[in-house]
């Protein structure tokens, strides 16, 4: 017999969100933290958990991503912490991930990961090379502790380091690996994002300046003193500045380099340096 109590904010969710009876029992499971066919086993819900439904609906329906509400998100296989002002992990940078993964001769054993957010890229990178040493940065206090409870959650204490700084600030090591995914929507661009992000995520890790490219141009020039011979700098990016960067990197004398699309077909991704022995796929 189906709990009348769970039976009625489902079907409330299913009003009040627009969405199916299953999406609705999918998004009330992860609120409670279980899966869903555990959802209607008790007769009846008690007031607290009443209230908290009916809240965290409430939220739902005023637009804030459901990472937000339910305080957690899956990146890859890696179930993380997310705070409200921490930007939200994309799909993007999952590929991301698998395009570095595919570099089966490059073996990094420091990385530097700047603009870490939640730390996604940091312990998807730590589990990718078992003995690497990762320095994550990130500008955001948020972002820091945000990052600091997922590489906890991991284990990965003794090998994550964080630091609060902007771009490379106070670094003093060399890297193999120096990746970001900084901010870098033009600014003029920043209206036309979804509803939902202009609202609800922190334009801090959105904005890339006038052209998109403004913390692109600031990681190459401050970070080069940072690059061990035959490393690798890897950058995500905006499709519409690939002409910028490229005049950009041209204009300073780099001409190894190369812009490789993502899962949706455009060109996200930057790759400085020599890539040797990659397993092709996807790559332009
Ligand atoms: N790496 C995470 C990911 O892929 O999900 C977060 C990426 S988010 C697009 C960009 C991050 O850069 C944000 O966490 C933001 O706080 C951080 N950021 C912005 N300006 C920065 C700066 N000057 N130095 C370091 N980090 C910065
Ligand atoms: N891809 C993100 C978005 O569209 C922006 C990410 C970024 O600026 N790094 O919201």
């Amino acid at each position: 017999m189906v709990s009348k109590k769970m039976r009625e904010i489902v079907e409330q969710a299913v009003k009040e969100l627009a969405v199916s009876r299953g999406e609705a029992e999918l998004i009330v499971a992860s609120l409670l933290e279980k899966p869903r066919f555990e959802i209607y086993l008790n007769d009846s819900i008690d007031q607290e958990s009443r209230q908290f439904l009916r809240a965290k609906l409430m939220q739902l329906k005023n637009g804030m991503p459901l990472e937000y509400v339910t305080k957690r998100m899956q990146f890859m296989n890696y179930s993380l912490r997310i705070l409200p002002g921490v930007f939200i992990p994309r799909f993007e940078t999952e590929y991301f991930i698998e395009l570095i993964e595919k570099l089966i001769d490059f073996v990094p054993e420091q990385i530097l990961d700047i603009g870490t957010g939640t730390g996604a890229i940091s312990i998807a990178l730590a589990h990718l090379y078992p003995d690497v040493h990762i320095v994550a940065t990130d500008i955001s206090d948020k972002a820091i502790r945000c990052a600091r409870e997922n590489i906890k959650e991991y284990g990965l204490t003794d090998r994550i380091q964080l630091l609060q700084c902007s771009i490379c600030n106070g670094v003093n090591t060399r890297f193999d690996l120096i990746i970001s995914n900084p901010p870098y929507i033009p600014s003029s661009r920043l209206h036309s994002l979804p509803k939902s992000v202009r609202d609800f995520e922190p334009m801090l890790a959105i904005d890339g300046g006038q052209d998109g490219i403004q913390f692109i141009k600031l990681i190459i020039e401050q970070t080069a003193p940072y690059l061990n011979p035959g490393g690798i700098v890897a950058l995500e990016i905006d499709e519409d500045t690939v002409v910028t960067i490229k005049e950009f990197l041209q204009t300073n004398g780099c001409d190894q380099f190369s812009f490789r699309r993502d899962q949706f077909g455009k060109y996200r991704y930057l790759f400085i340096g020599e890539l040797k022995n990659e397993k092709s796929r996807n790559i332009n």
